[in-house]
């Protein structure tokens, strides 16, 4: 049996997150792999250092020296420490030389080098300490790991099979000798050896492909909060824990709200049928919530209600553009050439509406300006719109589920500005505008939520 447990960045945030995650690992029962965040605050800072013009590299490296060191000395003493000294000094000297190889700065990953230096520095904190508990533990970077990546800088996508192989070769073997690895989280190594980070909050998703790569038997996810809410507990006090889901349910929660997971963190674990755990390691007790494929019966109709806002929908009219596929296509592309991410889309006779987040508007426009004019009757834009997103199992398997639904959008006096329905079956969502989306949750989760 393997399992594999991913720390959050608070997770390994002081010295005491950090024994806190070591003693969980360590009582755990079969083999263990953990992947690791780089401490709280610290990928931003690297990103800080990136982004400010004449950044001092000493003064940045200072001040993660410090923060390291000071929970090194801590949690690790005499020999354990001074070793782990070296060790860390090492990994500072590299992250010396990246922050002063100015010719780096033509590298197109320049930026995924240095903003994941933070995971290689905790890795190694967290393995120490699991030594000082008298465990056998050793850091493994993502390239001695061998997690392959793919893809552009900052967005990066792992290689599962290449992966999977190279985790067979360094990783299992270690695990059957009863060593804990732990291997840095937020990056794997791209096909030139270089580090490609996987966007952030990716390390989330590292745990997935570790997990998938070693056909391991459970994932658990330890972060800050006790898991799925049933919505938004600032908006609905009364929310509660999901306790059980599926993974279609929980892809959709956390792609649209919940920051609780990483949204590519479901699809590798999916695929292989590995259930992942959600668990808080400030309070271990707490059940968390279980994302596997069986689902228990259940008789709310919803599981949870998310809301995303500072949302707006883009319409173009284009006479019988139904009848014109080549020209949804063309609008499409435009959008794809913006970069921006598409939430919803709807269609009519003459019509494609796209729902998108209000910052990417200009961008958005500025590219289907491109657009040959004649083909374009007019572009709207609504600005302060909200998505609702009603996910529940079973949904549209349901007859009369909408009309249940939206009679009770009624209740909270909001106009559905656009739907889309169908595309997942454990999902219904709509748009309204920004001001009635927090009434709507209230209602739907009062409604149809732990009835
Ligand atoms: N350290 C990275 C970040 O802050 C990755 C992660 O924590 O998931 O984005
Ligand atoms: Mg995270």
């Amino acid at each position: 049996m393997i399992t594999v447990l991913k720390l959050g960045g608070t997770s390994v945030g002081s010295a005491e997150a950090i024994l806190r995650s070591a003693k969980i690992i360590a009582s755990g029962e079969g083999g263990r792999v953990a992947v690791v965040s780089a401490m709280s605050g610290v990928t931003n800072h690297l990103i800080q250092f990136i982004e400010t013009e004449g950044a001092q590299a000493d003064e940045a490296i200072g001040v993660l020296v410090n923060k390291h060191m000071e929970a090194a000395e801590e949690l690790l003493s005499g020999k354990l420490l001074k070793n782990f000294t070296t060790e860390f000094n090492d990994r500072i000297k590299a992250l010396r030389n990246v922050l002063n190889t100015k010719d780096l700065k033509e590298d197109p990953y320049f930026q995924d080098n240095i903003s994941s230096q933070g995971e290689r520095l905790s890795s190694l904190l967290l393995s120490y300490t699991l030594r000082s508990m008298g465990h056998e533990s050793v850091a493994l970077t993502s390239e001695e790991a061998g997690i392959h990546a793919t893809g552009n800088p900052m967005f990066g996508t792992a290689d599962l099979s290449k992966t999977s192989a190279a985790l067979m070769m360094s990783v299992k073997p270690l695990v059957l000798k009863g060593v804990i690895p732990i291997i840095t989280g937020f990056y794997g190594r791209n096909e030139e050896g270089k580090p490609l980070t996987f966007g952030r909050g990716g390390s989330d998703y590292s745990g997935a492909v570790v997990a998938n790569g070693l056909n391991a038997d459970c994932l658990e996810i330890w972060t800050d909060v006790d898991g799925f809410m049933s919505a938004d507990p600032r908006i609905v006090p009364e929310a509660i824990v999901i306790d059980e889901m599926n993974f279609g349910e929980a892809a959709e929660l956390a792609y649209l709200g919940a920051k609780v997971l990483h949204p590519r963190t479901i699809e590798p674990v999916r695929m292989k049928n590995i259930p992942l755990k959600v668990k808080n390691s400030f309070r271990p007790e707490c059940k968390g919530t279980l994302i596997h494929h069986l689902r228990a019966p259940k008789n709310d109709m919803l599981r949870s209600v998310a809301m995303k806002a500072d949302l707006s929908i883009i319409t173009v009219g284009s006479s019988e553009i139904a009848y014109r596929p080549r020209m949804v296509a063309r609008i499409i592309e435009k959008i794809a050439d913006a970069g921006v991410v598409v939430y919803a889309i709807s269609t009519s006779l003459s019509t494609v509406a796209l729902l998108i987040n209000s910052p990417d508007v200009k961008e958005t426009l500025t590219h289907l300006n491109l657009l040959d004019q004649a083909d374009i009757e007019r572009i709207d834009v609504k600005s302060n719109m909200a998505l609702i997103c009603a996910v529940g199992d079973d949904l549209l398997r349901r007859c009369g589920v909408s009309a249940e639904i939206f009679s009770a959008v009624r209740e909270a006096d909001a106009n559905v500005e656009l739907i889309s329905e169908g595309a997942s079956d454990v999902s219904l969502n709509f748009v309204v505008p920004t001001d009635k989306a927090v009434g709507v949750v209230k209602v739907l989760h009062n409604k149809f939520v732990g009835g």
